[in-house]
């Protein structure tokens, strides 16, 4: 029987004996083996919880377990909702409540006892079934290659590409995170723009060390490659520690790095201080490494200039940014082939249609014609928010999806500009329009500035007054000692209009992050009141 979703189809026609997981090395055979187990598993839960409407939730490590387990529940017609591995018991609750799971399928004591703590607070547990991931592959040995192949397992009659799929929660940086459906026409939708657009094949190989249940890690790390049938290396991140792998000759050459702006910027501390330490020599096998692969990807928050000038001259590579969110998968990219603009993320993915909006007219503006929201419609955009029906009616027009960020078009580089969030980076401030993205990137160029948050804070007189959080580079001495509120001012005075200079700065040894890196700017606003 064939298989009505493209991604299980694919799965099966991938050669048995490739590599889809390195390091425990798994080939694609076992991948459809433990898949079709777990399908069965999931479709043999008591009919109420096995219908087209139900929901798995899973808290897995990044492995094959992660990856089966998520295939599983799309071939039994459940949606899939991943749980993040680093949420505490009270997050876990938040999202346990939320999707309101019919079962959660966890592996190892730890795991487990943290979801049988969040269902307890929920007065969860008479509902919810705790799955054991380890229980249910204790009957791996019977599944054979020609059941999982042959037999109907992944086939998924019964699912139809307007079902529910999975659940993706947004980062929560402007507010609570919500539950974003997808269904299996937007995740296909997303995963081929990918594929294509990158040009994946059965012989990339991509490390992956972006947290799994968020869009990044998932669909443009994770799905796509087992989409293509190429091989992923789950590793935990830590900037040695990768280093080292890619200095290490005798492993399989990476050929594809993908990530947020953090972890180039982290990439590129460690390799200053390897420099002309002992580990010099080691860095140029890492450095020879990441020159050697044929695309690195950046995305999920604005890339700074210096880390993409920076990364270009650490390993050649221009990195190729590009934008997405959690309700679209991605948008809008640099190309593959042709010039990546630095500030740009480039125009629109095969499945994307995309329009700038003026809010206050009510109008569409013309290319090259100024900012507006940016607007996105086509095969990749989400079915709702799970329980809210008035939050997704809010954010849709005339069936074009509203994305709260500002961009404008640039014709002379026929690309796209995301200006920022239109809640906190656009910042009115004696009569300008701001974008507090611009100015960041402005203020990062400082060699002793290693972060930079802008921030639009009320203010009587100006509407709002332009305030900074600064995080200093140790490796700067009494330069980055000195250099608070008057330093920065004097700094930018030199290159920057009046209007955009900074009103308060404040110095942090450590700016607060979500765990996708990025500010919850709604927040970090109080610091100043
Ligand atoms: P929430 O919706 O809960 O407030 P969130 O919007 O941060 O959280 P995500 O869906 O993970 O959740 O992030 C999408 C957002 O990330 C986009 O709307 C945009 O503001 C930002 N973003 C993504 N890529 C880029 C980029 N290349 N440049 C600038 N901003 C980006
Ligand atoms: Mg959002």
């Amino acid at each position: 029987a064939k298989p009505q979703l493209p991604l299980l189809s694919r799965l099966l026609s991938h050669a048995p004996t490739s590599t889809a997981f390195h390091n425990p090395s798994v080939h694609y055979s076992e991948l459809v083996r433990s898949s079709s187990l777990m399908a069965s598993t999931l479709s043999s839960l008591p009919s109420s919880s096995s219908s087209s409407s139900s929901r798995i939730a899973y808290l897995l490590p990044p492995s094959l377990a992660y990856a089966s387990t998520q295939i599983g529940c799309f071939a039994s017609g459940s949606a899939a909702v991943p749980l993040c591995t680093m949420h505490t018991v009270s997050e876990l609750a938040y999202y346990l409540e939320d999707s309101a799971p019919s079962a959660v399928v966890v592996q190892g004591d730890e795991f487990s006892s943290r979801v049988s703590e969040a269902l307890a607070s929920n007065n969860q547990t008479s509902d919810v079934k705790l799955i054991n991931y380890d229980d249910v592959m204790s009957g791996l040995a019977s599944v054979t290659d020609a059941d999982a192949y042959e037999g109907s397992l992944l086939a998924s009659h019964q699912v139809s590409l307007e079902d529910p799929a999975l659940f993706i929660y947004t980062s929560g940086t402007t507010g609570k995170p919500k539950g974003v459906v997808h269904t299996h026409r937007s995740f296909t939708a997303q995963v081929t723009d990918l594929v294509k657009a990158w040009e994946w094949t059965a012989d990339d190989h991509i490390l992956h060390f972006l947290p799994l249940h968020h869009i990044h890690g998932i669909q443009n790390k994770l799905n796509s490659a087992l989409y293509a049938g190429a091989t992923v290396e789950f590793m935990r991140f830590n900037s040695p520690k990768l280093f080292d792998r890619l200095s290490s000759a005798t492993d399989p050459a990476p050929s594809l790095f993908m990530g947020v702006p953090t972890v180039y910027a982290k990439l590129l501390e460690e390799a200053r201080t390897r420099k002309g330490g002992t580990t010099d020599e080691q860095l140029q096998g890492s450095v020879s490494a990441l020159s050697g692969m044929r695309l690195h990807v950046c995305g999920s928050a604005a890339l700074p200039s210096t880390v993409m000038a920076g990364w270009k001259d650490l390993t050649s590579h221009t990195l190729l940014e590009r934008y997405g969110m959690s309700e679209l998968g991605m948008a809008l990219g640099n190309p593959y082939k042709g010039d990546r603009h630095e500030g740009h993320v480039g125009v629109p993915f095969d499945s994307v249609e995309v329009r700038i909006f003026n809010p206050e007219t009510g109008d569409e503006v013309p290319e090259g014609a100024g900012s507006g929201e940016l607007q996105v419609r086509g095969g990749v955009v989400f079915k709702e928010y799970f329980g809210k029906p008035e939050a997704t009616a809010k954010e849709f027009k005339e069936g074009w999806f509203c994305t709260g960020d500002i961009a404008e078009y640039n014709t002379e580089l026929q690309s796209y500009k995301i200006l920022g969030r239109a809640s906190v980076d656009i910042i009115k401030s004696g009569g300008f329009k701001i974008s507090a993205l611009d100015i960041e990137r402005e203020i990062l160029e400082h060699p002793a500035v290693e972060e930079a948050v802008v921030l639009g804070v009320e203010d009587d007189i100006k509407g709002e007054a332009i305030c900074v959080l600064l995080r200093l580079g140790g490796g700067h001495g009494t330069e980055g000692a000195a250099f608070g509120e008057g330093g920065l001012r004097g700094w930018m005075k030199t290159f920057t209009a009046g209007y955009k200079l900074p009103s308060k700065v404040q110095v942090l040894d450590e700016i607060p992050k979500n765990a996708m890196g990025k500010y919850a700017k709604k927040e970090l606003k109080k610091l100043f009141l």
